[in-house]
């Protein structure tokens, strides 16, 4: 391997490039862009165009594509090739500053939940300069917010922008009251944590529910699972080993700080985390991340599975999303301080951050629902659907003696006086153990845990970064005319605590008891999608993102819309995977098995042979395969009979109600079939073969 700090970066048009290749003019106005979000003018524009374009091409590519994150959840980009006629025989490779701002892919197939009405058929690319160029397969890729004419976002990238501004904004005032007058900017920070699974290649292009869904639509248990907890951190395989290298490789040529890589719980489970970084690029570069994740598995004969439940029976795959602010003079404002001072500073972010999930629990819950997702939360392995906060023993215990006025250790003389008392020093090992809480501080950070494996980012952090604005909104309002400012902060946390309490949990998330205590809190328990995403359009929700310019209303009706379609279709292609496979697939292997089974019988029986186990297999098989089709059958009347619903509400919830159940009845019997079945008669890989076959 060459050297990393040679390759990181390499193939990306970041700072360094910039101050090199551009004139110290246009690099200051960039600059300028970049930080403050100052427009860049059309002449610089073209200078930057111009210098990008000759560094890719210096570096090997042809094309250039504006990237963008429509409401589909994975990256789109359209080619263009730099090439410019001039003459009838030449041509010279051209990128002009208007071609750099602004693009136009012919998108008019991309969910827009009829924003965009279809003689209108396009959107608009927009540069955003805050996230940088880079090359990928001879293409240079410039990442770009995504719009209608209309000025309405049809991507995901538009309101996570605009929910970092906000945020930043409100977070920016609040330092002023503090006194903290050499801050310019704060932003919010992410490094997320993605799981996943490897299966190989071979034995993935013989499972249909794999290759057109993600995930196993059948499949008996392997005898052996994750009950040995053998995998968990366990020594890595020189296939996955391989694999890693290259891929770590790639994403560092990226410029995404990918650092740490480990197995999972699951067999065949792996996790990669990169280096924390601001919002937006962690995104760009966690969406990057998914794509190389499954290109280099390709040229390694493996399968990349990002799907939130590939297997039923063992551990699906999430995503941490680790969140905090950070000023731009590298102040992490959930580090607790040294001082009573920044203690008093980091209490009323911390006291924010509890307002506003207790307040928005029901967004922060339905930005992680998804079809897949739904598989996870509250089963036995990912945080329960209900949203809790978890601090620790020692936080929690200082946060009680302010909301009582209480000492908060028996060492103390005094009673815990905000902006007076120095915090204890918390132990950083004992705040993040309590694997089960769906949004956990861990020392100097949130992390929210019910991300699912396959969706961007996007979507949870605009929640999280709104609602925590709109809560500092609110504080400082309180907090600005304050005559006695300490007192007053000392009672806006303790109010904050009183009134928000319910939210705190440190026990075991996946305790059937706490989901009865958390019903007696008044918590909500979300438990599906189709549950979930109509709270999009609750009253005190269209508020939180119209007055915080984050969403407009129609925006939001759009993303109710396209959210609950999308939960619809996934249902819609499993089911008819499930109908298919077992028709055209196992039904008549089954069929087969029990022919060969009754032949054997009629031979054996005709020379004077013992036949029992044939015949009880056959009779038993035969039984099974004739239900398995009755099932089948039952699961296309369900499939024709929900498909004709217009409301989209009323839809996603009756293909949870009737297509998921017809769905899980047909699963049954075939799984059970699979236990019989001879392995040279079953037609596809099985789970042992799947979990158990990267070596
Ligand atoms: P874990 O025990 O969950 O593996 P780590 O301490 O390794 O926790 O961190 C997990 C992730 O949290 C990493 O991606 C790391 O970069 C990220 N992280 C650390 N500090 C911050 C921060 N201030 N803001 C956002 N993410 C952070
Ligand atoms: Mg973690």
């Amino acid at each position: 391997m060459s050297n990393v700090s040679e390759i990181f970066g390499s193939m990306v048009f970041n700072d360094e490039v910039m101050k090199q290749r551009l004139p110290k003019d246009v690099y200051k106005s960039i600059q300028n862009t970049i930080k403050n979000g100052k427009h860049l003018d059309l002449t610089a524009a073209n200078v930057v165009a111009n210098a990008m374009k000759d560094w890719a091409i210096e570096k090997g590519a042809t094309h250039y594509t504006h990237w963008f994150q429509p409401m589909t959840g994975i990256t789109a980009e359209k080619h263009d090739s730099f090439i410019s006629p001039v003459g009838d025989s030449a041509v010279i490779m051209e990128f002009s500053g208007k071609e750099l701002v602004r693009g136009e892919p012919d998108a008019s197939s991309f969910p827009s939940g009829g924003l965009r009405a279809t003689f209108e058929a396009r959107g608009y690319t927009a540069w955003d300069p805050t996230s940088y160029a880079f090359i990928k397969d001879s293409t240079l890729y410039i990442p770009t917010a995504f719009c209608s004419y209309g000025g309405e976002a049809l991507d995901k990238k538009t309101p996570l922008l605009r929910s970092m501004e906000v945020l930043g904004k409100e977070a920016l005032k609040i330092l002023k009251l503090f006194g903290n007058e050499d801050v310019t900017s704060v932003k919010t920070t992410v490094g997320p944590e993605q799981e996943y699974f490897l299966v190989d290649k071979e034995m993935f292009d013989k499972r249909p529910d794999l290759i057109y869904t993600g995930r196993t639509l059948f499949g008996a248990k392997a005898p052996k699972g994750q009950e040995l907890d053998d995998h968990y951190f366990g020594s890595i395989k020189p296939r996955v080993q391989a694999y890693m290298k290259d891929l770590n490789e790639e994403l560092w040529k990226l410029g995404v700080f990918a650092k740490t890589e480990h197995n999972e719980v699951a067999p065949a489970q792996h996790e990669l985390a990169p280096i924390f970084t601001t919002t937006n690029l962690a995104t760009d570069h966690n969406q990057l991340t998914m794509e190389v994740m499954q290109k280099v598995a390709k040229k390694h004969g493996l399968v990349c599975l990002l799907h939130e439940k590939p297997f039923a029976g063992v551990n699906g795959s999430g995503k941490h999303n680790n969140w905090s602010l950070c000023t731009n003079t590298g102040v992490n404002l959930l580090e607790p301080g040294e001082t009573p001072y920044e203690n008093a500073q980091f209490l009323l972010f911390l006291s924010a951050v509890i307002k506003a999930v207790d307040d928005y629990q029901d967004l922060l819950r339905l930005s992680v629902a998804s079809a897949g997702n739904d598989h996870r939360l509250g089963a036995n392995e990912a945080p329960p659907a209900v949203v809790s906060m978890f601090l620790g023993d020692e936080l929690t215990a200082v946060l009680e003696a302010i909301e009582k006025d209480e000492k908060y250790s028996a060492k103390e003389k005094e009673q815990m006086k905000i902006g007076v008392h120095i915090l204890p020093k918390f132990p950083k090992d004992s705040t993040d153990r309590n694997r089960t809480s769906p949004f956990a501080f861990t020392g100097n950070k949130f992390e929210f845990r019910m991300l699912g494996s396959s969706a961007s980012i996007a979507g949870p952090n605009t929640v999280l970064n709104t609602a925590v604005a709109q809560v500092l909104r609110e504080f400082y309002d309180k907090l600005a005319d304050a005559k006695d400012f300490t007192s007053t902060l000392h009672e806006l946390v303790k109010d904050t605590i009183k009134q928000h309490k319910r939210i705190l949990f440190n026990g075991n998330g996946y305790d059937e008891s706490w989901i009865k205590e958390a019903e007696k809190r008044g918590l909500m328990n979300l438990k599906s999608t189709p549950d979930a995403i109509p709270h999009l359009l609750d009253e005190k929700n269209v508020k939180l993102f119209t007055e915080n310019k984050v969403y407009s209303e129609t925006e939001l009706k759009s993303r109710y819309e396209i959210l609950l379609e999308n939960y619809s279709k996934v249902i819609n292609i499993e089911a008819l995977t499930m109908v298919d496979m077992a028709k055209k697939m196992i039904i008549p292997a089954v069929s087969k098995y029990t022919k060969d089974l009754a032949k054997t019988v009629q031979l054996k029986t005709s020379l004077g042979m013992d036949a029992g186990y044939e015949k009880e297999v056959a009779t038993k098989l035969s039984g099974l395969n004739t239900a398995a089709y009755e099932k089948a059958k039952a699961l296309e009347d369900e499939i024709m009979k929900v498909k004709g619903i217009a409301d989209p509400e009323e839809n996603a919830k009756a293909y949870e109600k009737y297509v998921i159940s017809a769905m899980n009845e047909l699963r049954v019997v075939v799984d059970e079939m699979e236990t019989m079945t001879a392995k040279e008669y079953w037609p596809m890989p099985t789970y042992g073969d799947l979990l158990f076959g990267v070596r």
